[in-house]
């Protein structure tokens, strides 16, 4: 989740004095960044991933499965490795929002492709097994996107009641959090920014016996207002940070070689992230009840959603700046590169910015269109901040643009260098959900990786304008979206240059994800697909031997069969499992029993021990061993 630091942090009533000054240095600090850094190139292609955990406990008795609220005791001994010796650890480990959270990165970065490739499934095997080397006898560790119970009675080991002074949620207690102060101060200040708690309203699935209250009877209705979303029938609701900072994704962040490359990728990728959520949709199950949506994107957007009723429209501005048309996670409103195949109209999004900001920005020399990206981000407050890192020095110090920029957490994120560091500009792609397996983690995290590379080398072009890339971003989230819908995505993703002067919108039009992956063989739209695309591009590099190419055709035969509906997303899977579960009663409810088995069976295909050809398919993971 980004810059933990050490120290007091500032309840909201104390920090939201220093939020202009926070503001006004972190832009300074940027600009200290942009001026020593803006010129640096032929930086190599290093990258890494990130690979989020969730921590479960199952009862030798009951045989029912919880979440495990120890992660923070699992990583203080995973973590004493790199306090000894930070230069040589396989592997890093960091918090995350949940109490049963453990993310885990390679201790060093990748350094471009070719047969780097190969190691990486077994660092994730490995990563795997020294979490389990820590565990007591009945705990587990799962890759899953959510957890199905959470928020449901007794859902985590050891109970404790609801209704904390952090969260105030009505599900979760606090003690689903960190207990590093940065988590619980997040909790509280985005809840107080907005003055209530936060209010997550997702569609529940209609199944034929499923009442239209169901989830009414499970709270206390904040409101008698029907309007309310809380107060819709089918309606799934949520009032905690912890429902979607606890959902678990899959992440990969890539150093550029210069500022212009990174601009480049950051742009393009930015539309691949509907696309890539959609494909790797693995969350179906929310507090206990199948939901109609397959992804977490938007559980984890309203969990954090901290804009005040004047910043949502519903009040006229006086004492915030502006009003604000998304969350601050979500995704991104500006595209930032330009290169010759950006063309200004796709840039079709009024772009809200802090004026301030912007105007110091362009000033220092900054050009408009990258001014405006950062000035976007710094239209939100600072939300946590530490009593003894006010003031700063600006020229060695990166804290306040940090702060800033870890708490705008968009589809993709522009990386600058941090002050004296010698990592160079970097793009973090953000939106994919964690998967069972760790041949399926590796698959996407490799062909994220080979993309990027691609998008630079082949000059391949992406870009739809931005408001088609939101309507994507609605779609991803439908059922079975990938099988079911249609994104907008360009007819011709080759052609760089020349097409810059026609209508826009003749550039782009509808596709399922088969046709955008797979091509399209109807006449008048034939295209060949963007996996022949990357396998030609691997085919011709130099770098990829016998071995790798073998590897990376597995890698895209998964990737392939998942967007053709051939083999199932994690969501559409863990929907048939329940609604095919003997005890289910038609009724959208996940019993802890239709749970345990789901789990049980989960824990299963991760080791190997049973298959799922129609999630995946045998000979995909046979031939290195794959998913064991
Ligand atoms: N867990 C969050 C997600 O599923 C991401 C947190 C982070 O930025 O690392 O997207
Ligand atoms: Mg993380």
């Amino acid at each position: 989740m980004g810059f933990i630091a050490e120290g007091n942090t500032l309840v909201w009533e104390d920090a939201e004095k220093y939020a202009d000054y926070i503001r006004q240095h972190g832009v300074e600090q940027l600009l200290n960044i942009w001026n020593d850094q803006k010129d640096r190139g032929n930086d190599v292609f290093t990258w890494g991933d990130e690979v989020e955990y969730i921590l479960v406990s199952v009862d030798n008795e009951t045989k029912d499965i919880k979440l495990a609220l120890r992660s923070h005791e699992v990583l203080a001994v995973l973590m004493q490795k790199e306090k000894l010796d930070p230069q040589n650890v396989d592997y890093l480990w960091r918090p995350e929002y949940g109490r049963f959270m453990i993310e885990g990165t390679p201790g060093q970065p990748y350094h471009g492709l070719g047969r780097q490739l190969l190691s990486i499934e077994e660092s994730l095997i490995k990563r795997r097994e020294e979490i389990e080397s820590h565990l007591k006898e009945n705990e587990r560790i799962l890759t899953i996107a959510s957890y199905p119970r959470m928020g449901v009675e007794h859902f985590a080991e050891p109970y404790s009641s609801p209704n904390g002074l952090v969260a105030e949620s009505q599900f979760l207690p606090d003690t689903v959090i960190n207990p590093h102060f940065r988590f619980s101060t997040l909790t509280a200040n985005i809840r107080k920014r907005r003055g209530k708690n936060v209010s997550i309203n997702i569609p529940m699935y209609k199944d034929i016996n499923t009442p239209p209250q169901q989830d009414h009877q499970t709270f206390v209705s904040p409101s008698n207002d029907k309007a309310e979303p809380y107060n819709q029938p089918y309606n799934i609701y949520m009032d905690a940070m912890g429902f979607g900072m606890g959902c678990c994704c899959l992440q990969a962040t890539f150093q550029m070689s210069n500022i212009e490359e990174a601009r480049n990728v950051y742009d393009h990728m930015a539309v691949m992230a509907p696309i890539m959520l959609s494909l790797t949709a693995s969350s179906a199950i929310f507090k206990g009840l199948l939901s109609d949506i397959d992804a977490r994107w938007t559980v984890i957007s309203q969990s954090v959603d901290d804009r005040t009723p004047e910043e949502l429209g519903q009040q006229p501005l006086k004492h915030n700046k502006c009003v604000i048309n998304k969350s601050r996670y979500d995704s991104i409103d500006t595209f930032i590169s330009r290169g010759n195949t950006y063309r200004a109209e796709y840039n079709d999004l009024p772009l809200v910015y802090d004026k301030p900001s912007l105007e110091r920005m362009v000033g220092a020399g900054m050009d408009e269109q990258l001014a405006r990206h950062f000035a976007h981000l710094f239209i939100r407050d600072p939300l946590v901040i530490y009593s003894d890192k006010i003031e700063l020095d600006d020229k060695t110090h990166s804290d306040h643009f940090e702060n800033i920029q870890s708490t705008n957490w968009q589809t993709v994120r522009f990386k600058p260098p941090s002050p004296g560091s010698p990592i160079g500009w970097r793009v973090e792609f953000r939106p994919m959900e964690v998967q069972l397996t760790d041949f399926e983690n590796a698959a996407f995290i490799v062909f994220v990786a080979i993309l990027m590379r691609a998008i630079s080398d082949l000059k391949l072009n992406f870009y739809v304008p931005i408001t088609k890339v939101d309507e994507n971003m609605k779609t991803a989230h439908l059922r079975n979206s990938v099988v079911n819908n249609k994104f907008y995505f360009r007819k011709n993703i080759t052609v760089s240059t020349g097409t810059s002067t026609g209508n826009v919108d003749e550039e782009y039009e509808l596709m399922t994800i088969d046709e955008i992956f797979n091509g399209c063989k109807e006449e008048a739209r034939e295209s060949v697909g963007l996996l022949s695309i990357i396998r030609k591009y691997v085919a011709e590099n130099k770098s990829f031997d016998a071995e790798t190419n073998r590897l990376m055709d597995r890698y895209f035969s998964l990737i392939g069969k998942r967007a053709s509906g051939e083999l199932m997303t994690m969501s559409t899977w863990t929907r048939h499992f329940v609604q095919n579960h003997p005890s289910y009663k038609h009724d959208s409810v996940v019993s802890q029993e239709i749970q345990n088995d789901l789990l049980q069976r989960c824990f299963q295909i991760t080791n190997g021990s049973t298959h799922e050809p129609k999630l995946l398919s045998a000979e995909l993971i046979t031939a290195t061993g794959g998913a064991n």
